[in-house]
């Protein structure tokens, strides 16, 4: 039996904003472990700019040395619109003893009665809300009611301006893991060049 955290999201890239979050929910919820979940066809984005494989792999690398946080397939594997409710369901059949909660940075508080059934995604888990702004907090009372504020430190960086750095040749240091950086550039990713791959003999 387990107290497990979930984060989804496109990961377009991941970023340090989604790794920071990841550690103080681990601690001060606190949980067993957390879960990383991309989306393959995320409802609420109108374009990913990478494949699913892709973004699946920088997760894979950025958890990689974290303790007890992991990444799941589990929306790579279904066909459809990655709802969150669906995964919920799936999850708790799958593991009946163990306990939910979907951490959200706080931009999502307004968006989470639009998701596909909110009132099931409250009856399956825990609601719980980093800080990613320092704006108020305004969504439908009904849910507001239900969630559960975590007090994370700020960290205002989105997936969104790590793709205009690397397509217009800016830094992302210290704004997302170096072995992502790494498989971004060798890849040839947002707008990246492919890094020539040398072999000496
Ligand atoms: P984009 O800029 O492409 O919209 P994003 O940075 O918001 O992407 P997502 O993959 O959509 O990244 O976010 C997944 C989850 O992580 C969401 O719940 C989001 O609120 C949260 N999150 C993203 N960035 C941060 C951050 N800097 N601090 C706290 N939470 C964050």
């Amino acid at each position: 039996m387990g107290r497990v955290g979930l984060i989804g999201g496109t990961f377009d890239p991941i970023h340090n904003g989604h790794v920071l979050l990841a550690q103080f929910a681990l601690e001060k919820i606190p949980l067993n472990r957390i879960l990383f979940i991309p989306a393959a066809d995320p409802p609420h984005k109108d374009c990913v700019y990478v494949s699913a494989s892709a973004r699946m792999q920088m997760v894979s690398l950025a958890v990689a040395d974290m303790e007890s946080v992991f990444v799941s397939k589990i929306e790579l594997d279904r066909s459809g619109k990655s709802f969150t409710v669906d995964t919920l369901r799936q999850l708790c059949e799958q593991n009946p003893n163990d306990s939910y909660y979907l951490i959200i940075g706080d931009d999502n508080v307004s968006q989470i009665s639009s998701w596909h059934d909110p009132e099931g995604i409250f009856e399956l888990c825990t609601v719980v809300v980093g800080n990613r702004t320092i704006t108020d907090r305004v969504g439908k009372k009904q849910f507001l009611d239900q969630m559960t504020l975590l007090n994370t430190p700020l960290f205002e960086l989105s997936s969104t301006e790590i793709r205009q750095r690397l397509i217009t040749g800016r830094s992302v240091k210290g704004m997302i893991p170096e072995s992502v950086e790494s498989y971004i550039r060798e890849q040839g990713l947002y707008g990246t060049c492919r890094r020539k791959v040398l072999h000496t003999e």
